[in-house]
């Protein structure tokens, strides 16, 4: 590699807190423009800002997730520009001491071209208020205030990935953290998560390159483009002796590539100084405590977890990670399928395939977002049950299905449903057998072809006609039989010459 590439994040999440961050606004995405305001986020003068506790413990639980240290007092700055969208022409955010400082996370995971594995240092994290929305209209510009004080968490971290790959999946697992946590809803297109992308090259052992930053990137897979694109454009920079102007870009969707803005402030020009009109914050016991008893089990971790307790493999517990509500799921089934005497691998390798093909599927027929599997009528225990019932053998893994869409439709027991509609499998070898004969009789000319691709050796196609039968023997007995069964009685007839 001629260059290195440095690339740190600044990714801002809207917190779920009822209200915003400084008032008593409703906080909430699609409402009626301009409906959830006050004098306090409008930036009336004179008004009074209060802090909403919860946005703050909500911040410090991220912080921890982080791995960041609380310090023992925080405070707020104020933040001073200009803009349309910012009434008080400052925003209150955090400079000196934000609420958390110095942590890390874990990157790990599969890369589009390369496995990753690499800690990226957090340099912080800090609580402000989000700004109202500009929406440009072809003659004028709306504002809508709505936003305008909502909670806003920022994570900073330092300039320590290197490809467009790694700063996705950090994105990734970020929102997955901080959707497990049940602080945000990790919604990048409704804004709820959104990522500032800083990137500089330089030559290697040169340290870090002039950086610029590109704004508006909201999915993770733009942070991706947007940065390799940036990657290319800077080396293609240097190649040509230039210099990298530190500024800020725009990724453009639809043309796939930055272009400039602005060149960027520095922290002299915001003239932060300490917000006179909130005391400074200084977290006891109570409120740590509060927030460390909130950090659930987090998803790589759980994912480890999973692996090893259930004998998963990597890639499925991933995925049945994905959404906290399906890891919940899964192993409530799996808990349960234990109770009723499966062997834990067992029960979790069935489980898991359900989840991960059939109840996939469903959730995506319905339109149910994974996070609402709990509403499903198939809960996790009727699940287990059924699971119960195919490694017993009591109903063919086909009919196991068909019971799955009828637990959705008549909201009932798997037990009482095989029961009624007579799926429970025929596993009497002497009732099968009454079949195969019946079989025989009816498709006389394949049962004959059948003993001559025997004599003759033809494996392939006696496999073929033997698997032609055992569908015969299925059907004729609503798909009861047991289809290892079927296929050892025809062996066994066909030996028999008859
Ligand atoms: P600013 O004061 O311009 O906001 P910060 O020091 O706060 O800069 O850093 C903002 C983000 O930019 C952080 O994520 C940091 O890791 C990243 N960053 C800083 N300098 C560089 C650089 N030279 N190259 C790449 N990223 C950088
Ligand atoms: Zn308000
Ligand atoms: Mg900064």
């Amino acid at each position: 590699m001629k260059y290195r590439s440095f690339i740190g994040l600044e990714v801002h999440i809207h917190l779920l807190t009822k209200t915003k961050v400084f008032c008593g606004c409703r906080s909430v995405f699609g409402d009626e423009p301009n409906t959830n305001i006050c004098p306090v986020c409008l930036g009336y003068p004179g008004v009074l800002p209060a802090l909403n506790i919860e946005a703050m413990r909500m911040g410090c639980m991220v912080a921890r997730a982080m791995n960041c240290r609380i310090p023992e007092t925080t405070w707020f700055e104020r933040k001073q520009y200009f803009y349309p969208d910012m009434t008080k022409n400052y925003q209150i955010s955090q400079f000196a001491s934000p609420l958390g400082q110095e942590g890390w996370m874990e990157l790990e995971g599969k890369g589009r071209s390369a496995s990753i594995k690499k800690r990226v240092r957090i340099k912080e994290c800090h609580l402000e208020e989000d700004a109202g929305k500009m929406i440009h209209t072809g003659t004028a510009s709306l504002l809508d205030y709505n936003r305008a004080g909502v909670s806003l968490l920022e994570i900073v971290t330092e300039p320590d990935m290197e490809t467009g790959e790694e700063a996705e999946l950090f994105i990734q697992q970020l929102r997955r953290t901080v959707r497990y946590l049940g602080v945000c809803d990790g919604n990048m297109e409704e804004g709820s998560l959104r990522a500032d992308a800083n990137v500089s090259i330089n030559f290697p052992g040169k340290g870090l390159g002039k950086k610029v930053e590109i704004k508006n990137l909201n999915s993770s897979r733009f942070v991706r483009l947007g940065l390799d694109y940036e990657i290319v454009r800077q080396g293609e920079l240097l190649d040509q002796g230039r210099e990298v102007i530190q500024e800020t870009r725009l990724w453009n969707e639809n043309r796939d590539e930055t272009a400039p803005m602005r060149t960027k402030e520095n922290a002299q020009d915001y003239r932060y100084f300490p917000e006179p009109d909130l005391p400074v914050f200084c977290p006891d016991a109570v409120f740590l405590k509060s927030v460390e008893d909130s950090l659930t089990e987090l998803p790589l971790k759980r994912v480890k977890r999973i692996v090893a307790d259930y004998g998963l493999t990597e890639e499925q517990a991933d995925l049945i990670c994905e959404e906290k509500a399906q890891a919940d799921y899964f192993e409530a089934a799996v808990k349960e399928a234990r109770a009723q005497g499966l062997e834990t691998k067992d029960a979790a390798l069935r489980i898991a395939n359900f989840l991960l093909v059939d109840v996939k599927h469903i959730l995506h027929r319905e339109g149910i977002p994974p996070s609402d599997i709990g509403t499903l009528k198939l809960t996790a225990k009727r699940l287990a049950s059924l699971s119960v019932l195919i490694a017993g053998g009591t109903v063919s893994g086909k009919n196991g299905k068909q019971t799955l869409e009828v637990i959705l439709a008549e909201d009932r027991e798997p037990e009482t449903i095989v029961k009624e509609r007579g799926w429970e499998q025929l596993t009497d070898p002497a009732k099968i057998a009454e079949t195969v004969q019946a079989v025989f009789a009816e498709e006389q000319a394949t049962v004959a072809e059948l003993r001559s691709s025997l004599i003759g050796g033809n494996a392939k196609r006696t496999h073929t006609l033997t698997a032609y039968l055992v569908g015969r023997v299925l059907a004729a007995t609503n798909g009861r039989a047991d289809p290892k069964i079927a296929g050892t009685q025809i062996e066994k007839r066909i030996g028999t010459g008859e």
